[in-house]
């Protein structure tokens, strides 16, 4: 009998309507496969359900969670993104329901989400423990004591749940872990389906049909700003870093490109590019190994140098990802991102190194009006990155846009779904100037005329071809359909 079953919850139609079917990424579930290495390493016996990777339905992972006979069913709503915790909360709820429907086993939840609203999650949600936190230490504490057939879970820190006679017990989150190396170990690649996980189509736009194998992996947790639509912290419960060492990550890497004949790689930490001696280290380390590596990680404008370009781009840095948000001032001041002038000179240095750019724009914070809006999205013209995220602010439960929204009284949606970008009830948060239903249809409207623009589907075609043009246009010919926008 199994002592813990990990769930990676999922559902790619609800999240990308149909976008889901051929052009999302599907990406490993690097918290769940870290969270069983961690249980394996403390002597349980663990088995992981990947239901995004696999489409199954919450009946089928319900079915198959019964089959496995776990003592302990724990679903991690994390995701790719931290914004993907409350995403993954919509599948999460109709997985524990139907689990319930089943069976009586134990089910706990831990995430993002859950850390930021434990008592509403343990009223709404099928489940009999929310995990407050990281995690690691009150799911192995949780999963000892079910095994022993212990019934007093009160000293267990980080738990939250109906004591027997249902009054609440919430108790605080586990110290963080120090050592991550140390506790957490190599992830348990080897309880998922590793050759079924997908590359974002940009990702791979030098060989578009090449998408697998793909991985991504943290070398780091956290982030040391604060910005107020960001999800990051809200696990950790302040702003901060905490870093493997760099044999490790390396060593890591080795073993995805040798075990599993990875090249798709993605650096999962929100700010790799944050201590230019250890990721410099890291990606120097990569030179010398000499893989073939397709990578992308996360940059801030302001903690990119210039001079590290060149050896990026030799380690295998094919993409790097800026959070450019907004072109303008007040928008950028009012968040807490402040504004840096050399935005643009920045993006050309790193395409001028042969490192392509993601810029991500996002629309609809509490300071945009239309023509904030409009100058972000001509900069994004400007700028005419190889790919171009349009987001329409949301106010994910954890970050400080979400209890402003609170604090005025804005619109929330009502269903976790309707916090994903692409849901068919998407409700982007309203700004002090204009409605849900402005931001959404501008950014719809700027994604569609941006992917469509003559000047970018030249420079995709210069740079990689028909057939990276041929999938920009197979993309934008899908429509999203929009509640809020009478669709
Ligand atoms: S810098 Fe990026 S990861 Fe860090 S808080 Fe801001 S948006 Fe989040």
């Amino acid at each position: 009998m199994t002592d813990v079953l990990l769930i990676n919850p999922g559902d790619r139609k609800m999240t990308f309507q149909e976008l889901g079917k051929d052009f999302a990424a599907i990406e490993p579930p690097y918290w769940v496969v870290s969270m069983a290495s961690f249980l394996r390493n403390n002597n349980f016996s663990v088995e992981v359900i990947d239901s995004d990777v696999e489409n199954y339905s919450p009946e089928e992972t319900a079915k198959k969670a019964i089959e496995i006979k776990p003592k302990l069913v724990a679903i991690i709503s994390h995701g790719s993104t931290p914004q993907s915790s409350t995403l993954n909360m919509y599948p999460a709820g109709k997985i524990t329901k139907a689990i319930k429907q089943l069976s009586n086993i134990p089910i706990a939840i831990s995430g993002i989400h859950p850390t930021a609203l434990p008592e509403k999650t343990l009223q709404e949600e099928k489940v009999d423990f929310v995990i407050i936190g990281e995690g690691p230490n009150t799911l192995r504490y949780l999963t000892e004591a079910i095994k022993n057939n212990e019934r007093n879970f009160k000293k267990i820190q980080g738990l939250c749940f109906y004591d027997d006679d249902k009054t609440l017990v919430k108790n605080n989150a586990a110290p963080l872990v120090e050592n991550i190396d140390h506790t957490m170990g190599t992830a348990a690649w080897d309880l998922i389906p590793m050759e079924k996980y997908r590359s974002h189509f940009w990702h791979s736009y030098d060989d578009i049909k090449k998408t697998q194998p793909y991985a991504s992996i943290y070398t780091a947790l956290g982030c040391k700003y604060n910005c107020s639509f960001c999800q990051v912290n809200a696990l950790f419960g302040k702003p901060g870093m905490r870093f493997r060492e760099p044999e490790n990550v390396v060593n890591e890497i080795g073993m995805l490109v040798e075990k599993y004949g990875v090249r798709n790689l993605k650096i999962s930490d929100e700010l790799f590019v944050n201590n230019e001696g250890r990721h410099m280290k890291i990606l120097d380390m990569l030179i010398e190994r000499g893989y073939d590596l397709n990578m992308w990680v996360w940059s801030r404008i302001d903690t990119m140098k210039t001079k590290d370009l060149e050896r990026m781009k030799k380690a295998g840095v094919n993409w790097a990802v800026y959070g450019i948000e907004s072109a303008d001032v007040n928008v950028r001041r009012e968040i807490g991102k402040p504004i840096r002038p050399d935005v643009e000179e920045i993006v050309k240095a790193t395409r001028e190194s042969g490192v392509s750019v993601v810029a991500n724009y996002i629309f609809g914070l509490p300071e945009d009006n239309m023509e904030s809006m409009q100058s972000t999205y001509e900069q994004a013209e400007r700028i005419n990155a190889e790919e171009a995220n349009f987001y329409a602010a949301q106010a994910y439960p954890g970050t400080r846009l979400y209890t402003q929204a609170l604090k005025k009284g804005w619109k929330l949606p009502e269903k976790w779904s309707g916090f994903s970008h692409h849901s068919y009830d998407c409700l982007p948060v309203q700004t002090n100037y204009l409605s849900s239903a402005d931001v959404l249809k501008f950014r719809d409207d700027s994604f569609y005329k941006y992917h469509t623009s003559k000047k970018y589907l030249h420079m995709i075609k210069e740079k990689f071809g028909q057939n990276a043009v041929d999938t920009i246009n197979k993309i934008t010919s899908v429509k999203l359909k929009r509640q809020i926008l009478g669709d």
